[in-house]
């Protein structure tokens, strides 16, 4: 490999590069733009788009693209070639700053969710000088915000640049207050570690439900599974070693810091962490890791499954979301610190994320709803669909001590005074760390493990931004007209978590006591999406959302609307792959299969009638009965299927999906298996789960 510094970042157009390319006006002008917000002006495009382009092409990129995240949760590209006519039939290479800000894509094409239906087909993509361009297969890709004509935002990052704002503006609010007036912004920060599998490519193409839906619809539990613990963090096979050599490799050209690579619990699963950063880059670094494991494991001979739950029976994918608040001089506000005025100001800082998951667990529920990730949550092996917070004793017990005005330490003398007490050392809680919780504090940062692994992760990024700014504001109302700051802070801090310490559980997450618990709380347990999503649209929410111009109420609807489609779409593929699947290979099968065993018992009593043939006349019998449960559970939710159609409304429709078609599903599906079980395997027209899972 080449000397891994100068690899680093190869293929993107950096700050630096920038600063050695562009003119000094022109980079401080377009640092103006990217720094504060200011308008970016045309000449400025102009000369940074052919610093860009000449960077480009001398890297060997032919074509340039927008690349947006359009709400399909993938991205999306269309290429355009540098080439321009400059007459007597030759060409030159050219790009315009207007090409560089904005594009046209037919956005009809695209999910609105009802917003193309009121608003133009027409939609523009806008150039986000804040996230860095990147040569991706020679073409230059230009990160960009999709809206529609109108304006409304057809995207995952306009959404997500906006609540970054939301915070920003609040949190500055608070940072002030402390005296730290050299502060200029706030920004949130992201690590997403991504789960994922591996599976031979072979045994992927030989699987409908696989190629179809991500996921296997029927399979029986393999002899073998995850029971032995011999695979997490065990030694890495060959095949996957080179897989994530390469992978870092090219993750490391676009700039991205792919740090730890290891084996994940369940057989075939691994996982990928990166170093965190910026949340908007955080973001597109993410989309295009997922990308690039899809196309390095197909080089390798491979698939790269980032379903959430591709098989039953073992460990599914999840997307843990580390996420922080930090200022643009580099201190992370979710560092508890040494010194009492930091105390003060992260305990401030706590309060404000303990009040706003309390107050939106129905938004963060929402963030990470969608038909993958039914199967996971609350699967014992993946948070529950509750929301709630491990802090850990520590501080749990300095938030008590505060709460009660009592002392904290047995050695303490007095009360807890915030500013004055300097707060214990906190374990960083790498060794002991609660793994059960879907918001856990990880000492200095939190850490939402309830996205799935297949989701982008600007939904539960829009919406942790977007919550905390909205505590913030209230907190520097109050903040700002206080006499005694110090007294205030004490005040604002114990009365916040009187108030929402309910949201907090320091237990086992996935134990049956915490959900009896919860309900006693008060704390919502939406076990699906069909339950989930709706609350999108709850008033407190659109509200929440126009307060800090992050979704108007027509995006929030649509959006909304967009999540149940998506749904209904998801479980209706599903049902049809699994009937397809059912009548034309597994039924056929089991029937030959019948076919040959009583084949062989009559040809047993032709030779000897005294022969007996249990074998074959019990197999037989178990066989048929299963075939005919399997032909009624196909018929019934083939005409389930046909119902959903009588609904008017997504919400209405949704519900029906996840109660009755989900239930035929695994009616169904459990006819299948226990067919697999019983058919012999030259019969069976799939690979079964011992042979995927450990197919690498
Ligand atoms: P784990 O033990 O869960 O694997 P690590 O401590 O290795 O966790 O960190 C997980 C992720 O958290 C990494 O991607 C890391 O970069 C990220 N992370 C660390 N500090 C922060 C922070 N201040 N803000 C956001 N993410 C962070
Ligand atoms: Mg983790």
């Amino acid at each position: 490999m080449k000397n891994l510094p100068s690899l680093f970042a190869s293929a993107v157009f950096t700050d630096k590069l920038m600063r050695e390319k562009l003119p000094k006006d022109v980079y401080y002008r377009l640092k103006k733009t990217t720094e504060r917000g200011e308008p970016l002006e045309i000449n400025v495009a102009n000369a940074v788009a052919i610093a860009m382009k000449d960077w480009a092409v001398e890297k060997g990129a032919t074509h340039f693209t927008h690349w947006f995240q359009p709400m399909t949760g993938i991205t999306a590209e269309k290429h355009d070639s540098f080439i321009s006519p400059s007459g007597e039939g030759e060409i030159i290479m050219e790009f315009s700053g207007k090409a560089l800000i904005k594009g046209e894509p037919d956005a009809s094409s695209f999910p609105s969710g009802g917003l193309r239906a009121t608003f133009e087909a027409r939609g523009y993509t806008a150039w986000d000088p804040t996230s860095p361009a990147f040569i991706k297969e020679g073409v230059l890709c230009i990160p960009t915000a999709f809206c529609s004509y109108s304006g409304e935002v057809l995207d995952k990052k306009t959404p997500l640049l906006r609540s970054m704002e939301a915070i920003n503006a609040q949190a500055l609010r608070i940072v002030r207050l402390f005296g730290k007036t050299e502060v200029t912004s706030v920004g949130t920060t992201v690590g997403p570690e991504q789960e994922y599998f591996l599976i031979d490519k072979s045994v992927y193409d030989k699987r409908r439900d696989l190629v179809l839906c991500g996921r296997t619809i029927i399979g029986s539990k393999s002899p073998k599974g995850q029971e032995l613990e011999d695979h997490y963090f065990g030694a890495i096979k060959p095949r996957v070693h080179a897989f994530m050599r390469e992978l870092d490799e090219e993750l490391w050209k676009l700039g991205i810091m792919a740090k730890t690579e290891h084996n994940e619990v369940a057989p075939g699963q691994h996982e990928l962490a990166p170093i965190f950063t910026t949340t908007n880059i955080a973001c597109d670094h993410n989309q295009l890791t997922m990308e690039m494991m899809k196309k390095i494991a197909a080089k390798h001979g491979m698939v790269c499954l980032l379903h959430e739950k591709p098989f039953a029976g073992v460990n599914g994918s999840g997307k843990h979301v580390n996420w922080s608040m930090s200022t643009n001089t580099g201190i992370n506000l979710l560092e508890p610190g040494k010194s009492p005025k930091d105390n003060a100001q992260f305990l401030l800082f706590l309060a404000a994320v303990i009040k706003a998951v309390d107050e939106h667990a129905d938004m963060l529920r929402v963030s990470v709803a969608s038909a993958g990730n039914d199967h996971r949550l609350g699967a014992n092996e993946a948070p529950p669909a509750i929301v709630s917070i491990f802090l850990g004793n520590e501080l749990t017990g300095i938030l008590d001590a505060i709460e009660s005005g009592k002392p904290y330490d047995v050695e303490d003398t007095g009360p807890i005074k915030i500013g004055v007490s300097v707060l214990p050392d906190l374990p960083k809680d790498t060794t002991d760390r609660n793994r059960t919780s879907p918001f856990a504090f990880t000492g200095n940062k939190f850490e939402f493990r309830m996205l799935g692994s297949a989701a982008s992760i600007a939904g539960p990024c829009i919406v942790l931004n977007t919550i905390v700014a909205d505590v913030l504001s209230g907190f520097a109302d109050k903040l700002e007209k206080a006499n005694d700051l110090n007294a205030a802070v004490t005040d604002l801090v114990k009365n916040t978590y009187a108030q929402h310490k309910r949201i907090i559980f320091n237990g086992n997450s996935y134990s049956e006591e915490w959900v009896k618990e919860a309900q006693k709380r008060g704390l919502a347990n939406m076990r699906t999406a069909a339950q989930a999503l709706p609350c999108f649209k709850a008033e407190k929410n659109v509200a929440l959302f126009s307060r800090h111009k992050v979704f108007t109420k027509a995006e929030v609807e649509s959006r909304c609307e967009l999540m149940l489609e998506n749904y209904i779409k998801v479980l209706t593929i599903e049902a049809q792959t699994m009937i397809n699947m059912c009548r034309r290979e597994i039924l056929p099968a089991a029937t030959s299969y019948c076919a040959q065993l009583t084949k062989a018992a009559l040809d047993k009593a032709a030779l000897n009638a005294d022969l007996p043939a249990r074998y074959e006349n019990d197999l037989v019998m178990k066989i048929s009965k299963l075939i005919e449960c399997l032909y009624n559970g196909v018929s019934q939710l083939d005409t389930a299927l046909l119902h959903a159609r009588d609904f008017e409304h997504a919400e209405e429709c949704a519900r029906y999906f996840s109660e009755a078609v989900f239930e035929n599903m695994c009616l169904v599906r459990e006819a299948a298996d226990e067919l697999e079980m019983n058919v012999a395997a030259d019969y069976w027209p799939y690979p079964v789960y011992s042979e995927i899972l450990f197919s690498v």
